[in-house]
């Protein structure tokens, strides 16, 4: 589906970047991974992907909140890559807490990286996207692009945010072949998450299966998780021919999270 085309995927050295990236390039394109690793992983983890896909692979370590990092990051693109035909925004990061005591940094950090990378990154590949009438953009955001809960104030605002900087995208892009697009997941079932299990089960006494049911997956219907294999899944679906029509939408993934 891919060949030929390269995605730059934010965030995908873990979890759901990482799951977009080997969907993107399982269906044959050059990838650019980024993400914030420790010496010696990034290469680990190109050597992984080249053994397994055909596409090339490169790496990038630009941190996102540092908008002069990122175009260093999209100028890697550019010169190795001949520039970035699927963008998705992913890199992201929560803090939880009140809002009375919220840090400040981690509010600053939260919405410069889940949001304002976003708006860096798309700015820069909007008008080579134009100039070659095809592009496709894809940005993870979450149930929490539609609905709230405490304590995540900075997380659902960020959220709340790409959610209007997607449906922007979507119509700037409208007549020009690019398509812009919100990929909206309840929980995901990372590594990270599997951690938060075991801890909360040990911490309250209860069983793994009972953490997930009444405490990670109350305000999930099928009490089920997402995986991030079914994430990969639809931003393979949305930059694919099929997914032409499809633009500014906000792609619900969460077992009926949104719909209560
Ligand atoms: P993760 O922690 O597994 O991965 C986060 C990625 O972002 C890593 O590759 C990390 O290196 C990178 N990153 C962090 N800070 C960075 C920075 N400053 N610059 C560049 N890269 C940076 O998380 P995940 O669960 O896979 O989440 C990925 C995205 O999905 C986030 O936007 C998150 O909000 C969203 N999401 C996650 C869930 C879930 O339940 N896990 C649900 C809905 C949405």
């Amino acid at each position: 589906l891919h060949r030929g085309k390269t995605a730059l995927v934010t965030g995908s050295t873990s979890g759901i970047g990482k799951a977009i990236a080997e969907a993107l390039a399982a269906e044959g394109a050059n990838i650019v991974l980024n993400g914030l690793v420790k010496p010696g992983e990034d290469d680990a983890l190109v050597a992984d992907f080249e053994k397994r896909f055909e596409g090339k692979i490169g790496f990038s370590g630009a941190d996102l909140t540092d908008p002069e990092a990122i175009e260093g990051l999209i100028g890697y693109a550019a010169r190795d890559f001949g520039g970035v035909d699927i963008l998705v925004n992913n890199a992201g990061v929560q803090h939880v807490s009140p809002i009375e005591d919220f840090p400040v940094a981690k509010w600053d950090l939260i919405i410069g990286l889940n949001l304002t990378a976003a708006f860096h990154t798309t700015r820069m590949v909007m008008g080579p996207m134009k100039e070659k009438g095809w592009g496709r953009i894809v940005n993870t955001a979450s149930a929490h692009a539609l609905v709230a809960s405490p304590f995540k104030a900075a997380y659902v605002a960020a959220k709340h945010g790409i959610a209007g900087l997607t449906k922007v995208v979507a119509l700037e892009g409208a007549q020009h072949g690019v398509r812009c697009n919100a990929i909206c997941p309840g929980y995901v079932h990372t590594p990270l998450v599997d951690a938060q299990i075991t801890d909360t089960a040990r911490a309250r006494g209860i069983s793994e299966e009972e953490v997930k049911r009444d405490v990670l997956l109350a305000a999930q219907p099928t009490k089920q998780f997402v995986t991030a294999e079914q994430v990969g899944a639809m931003a393979v679906f949305l930059t694919s021919p099929s997914g032409d029509q499809i633009n500014g939408a906000l792609m619900q993934m969460d077992g009926g999270w949104v719909a209560q």
